[in-house]
């Protein structure tokens, strides 16, 4: 690579790097030298000039107010060392909003004695965002966006150990592998999605979580009564015979509910009693739900 393709590669980097890269005097009013492309439309401005006039030209102002003696301390406390470590802070956005950064910066010296800093920041909403993105994927199930199997069994956990008493539902789909065997497993997993959705929009309070295959958990806070678990067993059974099986047949599921009865003892408890409730349903002639 020759000097010039060298110098339209960099200049291409700083243009799309997640963050950006800017320099400023150490001295003084701290006036910016270079700011990137990237940073400055990441701030939500079209063009240099436009985010230099904003900030009047000078780091002091970039730099939320409550953010910046912080940082000023730990820039005196490493100038000596001039590799800067690691340091947070707040920026201003055009929209007046602030997001905060991550940054990375370094002192040069010229020859003739002064110095100014070259800064490497990464915005840290996006990673923050992505992070969170990839937890709330690794709790989904892919098919149907429900919590998966182990998430379910965590969350329900959670609130058992934190003394939430409620209901504990297990729901198996009744004839499952005749639907695909009749429909085709399209059908089948457009069921399985259907019915995950009503459940969602039925019961938005509640955890609802894809145990298994045509199995699914749910846990409701709050209710402790029989009344109020004969209430939701009815609800379950309605939702399930509206979904219709391509597009004529009521789909069936059979529900066993565990009540906490002045508290669960553990997860495994919860989940066994709705099971062991579940099967009763199902011995007793399917599409029906039993209590235990
Ligand atoms: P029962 O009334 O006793 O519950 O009978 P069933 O036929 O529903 O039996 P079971 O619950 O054991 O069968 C579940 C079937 O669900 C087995 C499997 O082939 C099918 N299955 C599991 N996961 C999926 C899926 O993601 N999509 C589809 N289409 N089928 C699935
Ligand atoms: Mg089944």
């Amino acid at each position: 690579m020759n000097e010039k393709e060298e110098l339209n590669m960099l200049r291409d980097m700083l243009e799309h790097m997640p963050g950006g890269a800017f320099t400023y005097e150490a001295e003084g009013d701290q006036r910016f030298i270079y700011v990137s492309p990237s940073l400055y439309k990441l701030l939500g401005y079209e063009d240099e000039e436009s985010f230099l006039k904003s900030v009047n030209y000078s780091f002091i102002n970039f730099v939320h107010p409550d953010d910046y003696e912080k940082i000023q301390q730990e820039i005196d406390e490493q100038i000596s060392e001039s590799d800067i470590d690691f340091c947070e802070y707040r920026v201003k956005k055009a929209d007046g909003t602030y997001i905060w950064m991550l940054d990375r910066g370094k002192i040069m010296r010229r020859p003739d004695g002064s110095r100014f800093f070259y800064v490497v920041v990464l915005d840290e909403n996006a990673i923050m965002h992505k992070r969170l993105e990839t937890a709330k994927k690794a709790k989904q199930d892919s098919l149907t966006g429900l919590l998966n199997h182990q998430a379910i069994v965590m969350e329900i956990n959670a609130l058992i150990q934190d003394h939430c008493e409620g209901v504990c539902m297990m729901l198996d789909i009744d004839d499952f592998k005749r639907i695909n065997d009749n429909y085709g497993h399209i059908e089948g997993d457009r069921v399985i999605v259907t019915l995950s959705k009503a459940l969602l929009a039925e019961f938005p309070d509640a955890l609802v979580g894809r145990f298994g295959g045509d199995e699914f958990l749910l846990y409701f806070v709050g209710a402790k009564e029989e009344d109020h678990a004969e209430e939701l067993g009815k609800k379950v059974v309605k939702i399930m015979n509206k979904i219709k099986i391509n597009g004529s047949i009521p789909l069936c599921g059979s529900i066993g509910i565990s009540l906490s009865r002045g508290g669960f003892f553990s997860v495994d408890e919860a989940v066994r009693k709705a099971d062991e409730a579940m099967y009763s349903a199902k011995k007793s002639g399917k599409n029906q739900f039993a209590i235990k």
